[in-house]
């Protein structure tokens, strides 16, 4: 006679799912069997609540156990048959019961079982990281780049054949001293790092996991604005794994930024120096400036003071999350002369006390401070 899965687990016919769930977790670990080695009757109860558990944690089967009993499971596979459920499908389980909300109070204790650790592993080859070198033009376009990669690739003619040791599954049971006794563990399996695969044949200059060393060119589209440190990622150029359900690591590029000699990039703004002479700065003069986008012409009025900063608006770099360009600020520096000959210094001299000379910065175009905010705005 079957006992009733609510009476099993102890909860009424309006128990939530979670007050299932909460039921079957206090069951199973009061008659876990590693906590009662030799004890019959605790692994028949640990065994029926975890069949109580597996109806009444699917809604169908428990609107058919709610609708036609014990009567509905009668002769279908392991339930009802009297076989009960195997204990590898009862751990199997453990994954989504104990995982996240037992995980800590038990010290990790159950973390070893759990549903995702069954059945074999895609493995997945190893990354490969190289560094790129990109200048601040190529930053600014962005760029598409051919690299040459030294990689580890399958060698033509390898086979690969079910792993004895764990007979394809990659997962070995171990069995560990916990808190709780004795529990059962999977881990990878070590002979065949998790594929279920060892290899059957392969060609002599191949290593151990039938890998040869390979070069192959690789195409790296590089988005504009990237900044130094940056990785991107072109998947599955890194290195292969071995068996014939793997899949290739990848290949991380790590950007790094060549200096440029004028132009200083400050996030998504460039910075230049732009130097004039002292009869430039009086007289006024065109000058023709290189970017990272080619050469532009600007206009240096007459007057202009050393320090002012010309904002050439969307000269700068593309950002990498927003939309729009950073901007390129021409600083000018005004060059005073340092040799001067007989000549310079009269005329220098002539002119000290001339009012044109004397400095006056709130006549100016713009006063100092208007500068000072101007540069961080
Ligand atoms: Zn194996």
């Amino acid at each position: 006679m079957k006992q009733d899965y609510y009476e099993i687990l102890g909860v009424t016919k309006s128990a939530t799912a979670e007050e299932i769930k909460k039921a079957y977790r206090k069951k199973a670990i009061e008659y876990h069997p590693d906590k009662n080695p030799g004890n019959k009757e605790a692994e028949e109860k640990f065994k029926k609540a975890a069949e109580a558990y597996e109806i009444l944690s699917d809604p169908d089967k428990k609107a058919r156990y709610d609708q036609f009993g014990q009567a509905a499971f009668d002769g279908s596979g392991g339930f009802g048959g009297g076989g009960g459920m195997n204990m590898d499908d009862i751990f199997s389980h453990f994954g989504d019961i104990f995982g996240g909300h037992f995980g800590g109070s038990f010290g990790g204790g159950f973390s070893g079982f759990g549903g995702s650790s069954r059945g074999q592993m895609r493995v997945k080859g190893s990354n490969l990281r190289i560094r790129l070198k990109l200048t601040l033009k190529e930053i600014a376009e962005g760029a598409n780049k051919k690299v040459k990669v030294q990689r580890k690739v399958q060698a033509q003619g390898v086979t690969y054949k079910t792993c004895p040791t764990c007979n394809g599954s990659g997962q070995q049971i171990q069995i560990k001293n916990t808190i709780l006794g004795r529990m059962q563990t999977a881990t990878t399996c070590s002979m065949c790092g998790g594929s279920g695969q060892i290899i059957d044949k392969k060609p002599s200059n191949a290593d151990s996991q039938g890998l040869v060393m390979q070069e192959e060119m690789v195409e790296i589209n590089i988005p504009a604005g990237v900044v130094e440190g940056v990785q991107l990622k072109v998947t599955g150029k890194g290195n292969d794994a071995p068996g014939s359900n793997s899949v290739p690591g990848d290949l991380l590029v790590v950007i790094q930024e060549v200096e440029h000699d004028t132009l200083k990039r400050e996030g998504s703004n460039i910075h230049y120096q732009l130097f004039i002479s002292y009869p430039e700065a009086v007289l006024g003069i065109s000058k023709e400036i290189e970017t990272v986008s080619g050469k532009v012409k600007i206009k240096v009025e007459p007057g202009t003071q050393s320090g002012k900063i010309f904002r050439l608006r969307g000269k700068g770099i593309p950002n990498l999350d927003n939309y729009g360009n950073g901007d390129m600020l021409v600083h000018v520096n005004v060059w005073t002369p340092q040799h001067l000959n007989k000549e310079h210094k009269e005329f220098f001299e002539k002119m000290i006390d001339d009012e044109a000379f004397k400095p006056n910065p709130s006549a100016s175009d713009k006063s100092f401070f208007d500068r000072v905010r101007d540069m961080f705005s």
